[in-house]
C-alpha cells in the first residue's frame, strides 16, 4: 500500500514540497463504545449553585447583557466597568472576562452597530473553519475572523471524521455549513505541538481503550502510518510535527468523502484549503486541495497556491 507523502521533511523544515500525495484505502475506521469515568455530579452541583450565586450578588452581570442599551452613540458607563476582585475571598475570574466583553461592546458593536443588527437577522459567512480546540490557536485571534465571517468547529487535533464513522458534532457542524449557509471554502487548519496529534503518535494500538480521546484521535491513524513511513527515521518529535501537517491532508481527503461536500467541490462552488500554524516560529502555511487536478476515485490528490507567512 504505497503512498506519497505530503510533506518533505528535514530537521530544520517541514515545509510541504512535493505537489501532490497519494491516501491509500481506507479500513474501516469506526470508533464506537464510549467508557468514561464517572461524573462527579456533586462537584458539578456545586460549581453551578456557586456561580449562580455570584450572579444574584452582582446585577450587573445582568445589565450589561440587556440589549436594550444597544444604541450607537451610547457610552458603557464608567462604573459598570468597575471589577469586582474578590468573590467570598476567592478571585472573581469573570472580572477580566467582564472587562474585555464590555469592551468589545464599545469598541466593536456599538461601532458597528448596523453590521451586527444585520448579523442578528442571519449570517452568511464565506468560510467554515475546523480547527484544534487548543487554547493557543484561536483562529479569530490569529487570523482575524471577524464575527459572522466564519463558521468553526473545534475538536482536538483539527480532525475531520470521514463519512463512514457516523455522525460527530465536526460533520453536523459541516452539514450546516455547507447545505445551509452554502460556504465557500472549507480550512483545516493544524499547528505545532498538537498534544491530540502527540496523542494520535503514542496510540500503542487502535483498539477501544475507553478514553475519549484515543477514541478520538484515532481517526487519524492512516495520517500516523504515512507519517510512519515517512519519517520513520526522525525523533518522535518531528515524527509529531510532521504528522500535525499530514493530519490535515488526511482530513481535507476526508471532507470528500462526504457527497455533499464532493458535489460542491466538483462543481466549483465550494474550495477546500488546508493550513498550518506554527506557534513556536509564529508562521502560517496555507494550500489548497486541487480538486481538478486531483483523481479522487484512484485516491490521488494534488495541492495548488500553497503559501508561507512569515
Ligand atoms: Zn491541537
Amino acid at each position: 500500500m504505497a503512498s506519497l507523502p505530503p510533506c518533505s521533511v528535514s530537521k530544520d523544515s517541514f515545509l510541504l514540497s512535493s505537489k501532490s500525495f497519494m491516501i491509500p484505502p481506507r479500513t474501516s475506521t469506526r470508533t464506537t463504545g464510549i467508557y468514561g469515568s464517572p461524573l462527579k455530579f456533586e462537584k458539578i452541583e456545586d460549581t453551578r449553585l456557586r456561580f449562580l450565586g455570584s450572579v444574584k450578588t452582582n446585577p450587573a452581570l445582568r445589565l450589561e447583557a440587556s440589549r436594550e442599551t444597544l444604541t450607537s452613540t451610547q457610552e458603557v458607563p464608567i462604573h459598570k466597568m468597575e471589577s469586582v476582585e474578590e468573590n467570598d475571598g476567592r478571585p472573581d475570574l469573570f472580572s477580566d472576562i467582564k472587562h474585555r466583553f464590555l469592551s468589545f461592546k464599545r469598541s466593536k458593536y456599538l461601532e458597528k452597530s448596523d453590521h451586527f443588527q444585520k448579523l442578528a437577522k442571519g449570517q452568511a459567512p464565506k468560510f467554515m473553519v475546523i480547527a484544534c480546540a487548543d487554547s493557543r490557536v484561536c483562529p479569530s485571534s490569529i487570523l482575524g475572523f471577524e464575527p459572522g465571517e466564519a463558521f468553526m468547529v473545534r475538536n482536538v487535533a483539527n480532525l475531520v471524521p470521514p463519512l463512514e464513522n457516523g455522525p460527530s458534532e465536526t460533520n453536523a457542524a459541516l452539514e450546516f455549513a455547507v447545505n445551509s449557509l452554502k460556504v465557500e471554502n472549507l480550512f483545516v487548519i493544524g499547528h505545532s505541538c498538537c498534544g491530540g496529534i502527540r496523542a494520535l503518535m503514542s496510540m500503542q494500538d487502535e483498539v477501544d481503550s475507553g478514553s475519549f480521546i484515543r477514541n478520538w484521535v484515532v481517526i487519524g491513524k492512516h495520517a500516523r502510518s504515512s507519517t510512519q513511513a515517512a519519517a520513520a527515521n526522525l525523533s518522535f518529535e518531528q515524527q509529531c510535527r510532521h504528522c500535525e501537517k499530514e493530519s490535515v491532508n488526511h482530513s481535507l481527503v476526508n471532507l470528500l468523502t462526504y457527497p455533499w461536500i464532493e458535489e460542491r467541490a466538483r462543481q466549483g462552488l465550494l474550495s477546500i484549503h488546508g493550513g498550518y500554524y506554527d506557534f513556536v516560529n509564529c508562521t502560517f502555511e496555507k494550500w489548497t486541495l486541487d480538486y481538478k487536478g486531483s483523481n479522487v476515485e484512484n485516491g490521488k490528490y494534488a495541492i495548488k497556491d500553497r503559501a508561507f507567512w512569515s
